[in-house]
């Protein structure tokens, strides 16, 4: 489970270790992966996907044998517009969302393949199905993990290994809008006025358990999951 520190991944390491699966908890920030793994009963890894050694290593604890791998680490960094984009962005936001999760995959599939039915679930985004001003380097990176999830299922195709994008529209976790919008509160809070019920982490956690333990021969390929107030991307009913 990779960004577990926080927010979705950290719901998702609950809703899986409830499912009765011991959970390798990664993510950079370990102080908080200590508290969580203790709380599940699972093991903190410190791990920035980005990082190939880092990424070895959550590959050496993990071992021989892995039942789910859930590439959830990623971030939006800003919201320019493409016309005054920052490079810098750019990289990083494609940095942790896919070449972390290509990291993560290339290391630890043997281990899912070994596992005779190993369940690889990709955090995608409504932002990856569609484009939207503002959306940048963001939605240009969640586009490549569903290109990369569907490739992959291709590939992989009469190996014991099921792949699945989870796309989740609104979500109200707390530091997501943040990093986006650099810290600033009033327009991480602007994104979710008036809507009376956003997804929650747990939503989408309760989400990745549905999916990761459906029988083997079930593949689920893709599922959007938004809150009922939000019909797309830019139409979301907001109350006064
Ligand atoms: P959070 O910001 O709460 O969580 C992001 C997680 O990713 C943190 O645990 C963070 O941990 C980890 N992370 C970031 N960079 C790295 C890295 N280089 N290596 C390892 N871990 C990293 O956001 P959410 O829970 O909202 O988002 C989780 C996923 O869901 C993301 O992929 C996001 O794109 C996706 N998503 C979110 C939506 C939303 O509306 N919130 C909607 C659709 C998809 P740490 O900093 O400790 O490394």
């Amino acid at each position: 489970m990779t960004g577990a520190s926080s927010g979705i991944g950290a719901a998702t390491a609950r809703a899986l270790a409830a499912e009765g699966y011991e959970v390798i908890c990664a993510a950079r920030r370990d102080d908080r992966l200590a508290a969580l793994a203790d709380e599940i009963g699972g093991l903190p890894q410190r791990c920035d996907v980005t990082s190939l050694d880092d990424v070895r290593r959550l590959a050496e604890t993990v071992g021989d044998s892995l039942d789910v791998l859930v590439n959830n680490a990623g971030q939006a960094f800003g919201a320019d517009e493409v016309a005054v984009g920052r490079a810098d962005d750019w990289r990083r936001s494609y940095d942790v969302n896919v070449i972390g999760t290509l990291n993560a995959t290339r290391e630890l599939l043997p281990a899912l393949v070994a596992s005779g039915d190993g369940v690889l679930i990709n955090m995608g985004s409504t932002a990856g199905r569609i484009a939207y001003e503002g959306g940048g380097a963001y939605t240009a990176a969640k586009h490549a993990v569903a290109v990369m999830t569907e490739t992959l299922r291709l590939e992989l195709l009469g190996q014991p290994v099921r792949i699945t994008e989870l796309a989740p529209g609104m979500v109200a976790t707390e530091e997501f809008g943040l990093h986006r919008f650099r810290g600033d509160q009033a327009k991480r809070d602007a994104v979710y006025a008036g809507v009376r019920e956003p997804l929650t982490a747990a939503d989408v956690a309760s989400a990745v358990a549905w999916v990761a333990t459906r029988p083997p021969h079930v593949n689920v390929d893709l599922l959007v999951i938004r809150p009922r107030a939000q019909a797309s991307q830019t139409k979301v009913f907001r109350e006064d």
